[in-house]
């Protein structure tokens, strides 16, 4: 494929053979990204994105839908299969888009939803007052417990008791522990919410059966397909009953959505596909290890973890005590082909360009081959980075030493 786009494009070819070398000599430790499968990609690139097809299978638009409906119906089955749902859509473009549809076919504008504070761990859709969540809808917030830095459980069910929400959310895009979708569960029941499982981050070790199931305890679940779940670019919405499956339906196509993104969907089907073979969960199990030996390397070396570890594929570091920022620390480690994202901590006194905090996430390079020996050599590196912030004589070493050990570990 990229001979053609050489040939046609020089420029743009470039630069993504320069991108795909940036990641051949560094480290991507960004919690959300991962690397698809070549058979993803190859459905991506298809013939796919050829076509319009509005609608759903058998209820088209326009004609000549014979094997595009065959994919979507394959690509549904599957995401019912592996996360044990009665219903689902494959359509969201993106995890923002697959949110945007449940509140758009739940709720009213104005409606009352309690959700995770954003700067405790939830998501920019989760009632961020500069998204669309928080200017449409009345969002009221939880957090984590100020001691803990875990969810507070007692918290959510007052708040629950006294502002009656019409739909509660359970996920996070920073949070590195367990969900207790069963506590959630049960407040919702209490208060006559729907709940909604937002599993983005963790949709991958769900899948592996390594984090507890959404279901039977939300109404719908949430996700986006690219994170932990290896899959290609976009969203995915699953329900537990007829009547809310078909208002997201609705509210996914005609309500918000034009034609669906076929090749992505035919790319989701592949890593449903792929989510049911044991070398999926064994690599899922290998990203929880892998964490957790960040996580321990870490602590050792006198590092405060917000929570104080992790039960999943991220860790989030606490600087306040080095003084120093996450944005700083996200620079310096840049320099040393290390990739990480600052990210704010919970009660966080920095504002949220500067942070108090980083985020650093297995997924890539799991993927990518790393093991326990070489997590504990990534957490050395990140440790001499932060621990010689200015040091411009270790970063240099550290960045060649980072290269040697990614090019041991090519992507494909
Ligand atoms: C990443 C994420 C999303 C949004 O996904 P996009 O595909 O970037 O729109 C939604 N919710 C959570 C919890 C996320 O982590």
């Amino acid at each position: 494929m990229i001979n053609f786009l050489k040939k046609t494009d020089l420029k743009i070819n470039n630069l993504i053979r320069q991108e795909f070398e940036r990641h051949n000599e560094g480290l991507n430790l960004i919690a959300s990204d991962n690397y698809t499968s070549l058979a993803v990609r190859s459905a991506v690139g298809s013939i796919l994105s050829a076509r319009y097809a509005e609608g759903y299978p058998e209820k088209r638009y326009y004609s000549g839908q014979q094997f595009i409906d065959q994919i979507e119906k394959i690509a549904i089955a599957r995401a019912k299969k592996v996360f044990s749902a009665n219903f689902a859509n494959v359509q969201p473009h993106s995890g923002s888009q697959a949110n945007q549809a449940v509140y758009f076919a739940l709720l009213k504008p104005g409606d009352t939803v309690l959700s995770m504070k954003i700067d405790q761990g939830g998501h920019l859709s989760h009632g961020s007052p500069v998204n669309f969540s928080g200017s449409l809808y009345n969002f009221i917030f939880y957090g984590v417990d100020k001691k803990t830095e875990q969810i507070d459980f007692n918290e959510v069910r007052k708040i629950a008791k006294s502002k009656k929400p019409k739909l509660i959310i359970a996920g996070a895009s920073s949070y590195s522990r367990q969900i207790d979708f069963s506590k959630f569960g049960k407040i919702a029941k209490e208060t006559g919410s729907y709940l909604m499982a937002d599993i983005a981050h963790i949709a991958g070790l769900v899948a592996a059966d390594l984090h507890p199931h959404p279901f039977p305890y939300c109404d719908v679940v949430t996700m986006t397909t690219h994170k932990t779940l290896r899959g290609s670019r976009g969203g995915l919405i699953l329900s537990k009953d007829k009547e809310i499956a078909e208002k997201i339906d609705k509210a996914i196509f005609p309500g918000l959505q034009g034609g669906p993104l076929q090749n992505e969907i035919a790319g989701k089907a592949v890593a449903l596909k792929e989510a049911q073979q044991k070398k999926f969960v064994d690599y899922q199990k290998q990203v929880i290890k892998n964490a957790k030996v960040l996580a321990d390397v870490f602590v050792e070396n006198g590092f405060d973890l917000v929570s104080g570890g992790t039960d999943n594929h991220l860790i989030l570091i606490n600087l306040t005590k080095l003084g120093l920022s996450g944005k700083k620390v996200q620079e310096a480690l840049e320099l040393a082909n290390l990739y990480v994202n600052r990210n704010m901590i919970p009660y966080d006194t920095r504002s949220k360009w500067e942070t108090s905090g980083v985020r650093i996430g297995t997924p890539c390079v799991t993927t990518k081959g790393l093991k326990e020996k070489e997590m504990k050599q990534v957490a050395s590196f990140v440790i001499r980075i932060i621990k010689n912030i200015n040091n411009k004589e270790i970063r240099r070493k550290v960045k060649e030493e980072v290269i040697k050990l990614s090019k041991k570990f090519p992507i494909l």
